[in-house]
C-alpha cells in the first residue's frame, strides 16, 4: 500500500507547512483546498521537490456531498493500491463578531467548517484506518476553544466542539492503534491573522511574538509520526506560553 496523508486547508498557511512537514517524513500528500488553485499548486510543488507524490483534492469540508463525491470516489477507485494513514483537520475560518451583533451567516459558516468538516472528512477516514488497524488523526483547533476569546462565540465554540469530539472519538478507537489528538495555536503568522498587529499582542504573550506556521507543522508532524504511540485524546497547545 502506497501511504499518503490528507491535509484538509493544505493551500494555504498552518496547512501548508504541515503538508510540508509530513512530506519531509514520507508521506505521499493530499493537499485539499476550497477555492485557492494558485496557492494549492505552490503547496503541490513545494511537496514534490521532497521527493514524494501529491494530489490536489478541491472540496469544502462542510459540505458532505462535495467530501462524499471527492474523497470518496478518491478511496474507492484506489482502495487496493493507497491509504491514507494520517488526516489533519486544518481547514478552518475565522468570522469574528460580537454576539448581539452576529449574522446567521457568520455563525454558521464557522461551525459548519469546524464542526461539520471534522465530523465529513473524518467519518470516511476512520473506517478505513480501523480496517488497517492504524491511523493517526490530528485536529488543528486554537487556544480560542480552549479559553474563549470575545468576538468570537462562534469560533470559540467551534473549536471547543471539536475538541470535545476529539475526546470522544479517541476512546472509540483506541484499541485499533489510531490516536485521535488536537493541536491548539496561539496567534500564528498567516493570512488568518495578517489583519491583527503583532505589536498590540506581543505584551500578552510570554515568548512576546506570534508564532509561525512552521512551529505548530512541528508539533503535528510528532503527533502524525509513530513516536507519539501512546497519545491520544490529547489537545497540544503551541501559544508561546500564553495560556494553558
Ligand atoms: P489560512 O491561512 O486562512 O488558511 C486557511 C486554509 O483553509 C486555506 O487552505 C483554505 O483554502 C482552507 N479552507 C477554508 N475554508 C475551507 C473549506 N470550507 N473547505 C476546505 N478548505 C477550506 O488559515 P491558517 O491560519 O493557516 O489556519 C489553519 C487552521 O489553524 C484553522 O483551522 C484555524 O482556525 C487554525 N488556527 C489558526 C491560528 C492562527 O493564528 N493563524 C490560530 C489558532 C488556530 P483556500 O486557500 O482554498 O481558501
Amino acid at each position: 500500500m502506497i501511504k499518503y496523508a490528507l491535509v484538509t486547508g493544505g493551500s494555504r498557511g498552518i496547512g501548508k507547512a504541515i503538508c510540508v512537514e509530513l512530506a519531509e517524513m514520507g508521506y505521499n500528500i493530499l493537499i485539499n483546498y476550497q477555492s485557492n488553485l494558485d496557492e494549492a499548486n505552490k503547496t503541490l510543488e513545494l511537496i514534490k521537490s521532497k521527493g514524494v507524490e501529491g494530489e490536489l483534492m478541491k472540496f469544502d469540508v462542510s459540505k458532505q456531498d462535495e467530501v462524499d463525491g471527492v474523497l470518496g470516489t478518491w478511496m474507492e477507485t484506489n482502495k487496493e493500491t493507497k491509504c491514507i494513514e494520517v488526516l489533519v483537520n486544518n481547514a478552518g475560518i475565522r468570522k469574528d463578531n460580537l454576539l448581539m451583533w452576529m449574522s446567521n451567516a457568520e455563525w454558521n459558516s464557522v461551525m459548519d467548517i469546524a464542526v461539520d468538516g471534522f465530523f465529513n472528512v473524518t467519518r470516511l477516514i476512520v473506517k478505513d484506518m480501523l480496517i488497517k488497524k492504524y491511523g493517526r488523526i490530528i485536529s488543528v483547533v486554537s487556544l480560542s476553544g480552549l479559553k474563549g476569546l470575545p468576538g468570537q462565540t462562534n469560533y470559540s465554540a467551534s473549536k471547543a466542539a471539536v475538541i470535545g469530539a476529539t475526546k470522544a472519538l479517541s476512546q472509540e478507537v483506541g484499541r485499533r492503534g489510531i490516536t485521535v489528538n488536537a493541536v491548539a495555536p496561539g496567534f500564528i503568522k498567516t493570512d488568518m491573522t495578517h489583519d491583527l498587529n503583532e505589536k498590540d499582542f506581543k505584551a500578552l504573550i510570554p515568548m512576546a511574538r506570534f508564532g509561525e506556521a512552521q512551529e505548530v507543522a512541528d508539533v503535528v508532524g510528532w503527533l502524525a509520526s509513530k513516536k507519539s504511540s501512546y497519545v491520544s485524546g490529547q489537545v497540544i497547545s503551541v501559544n508561546g506560553g500564553l495560556y494553558s
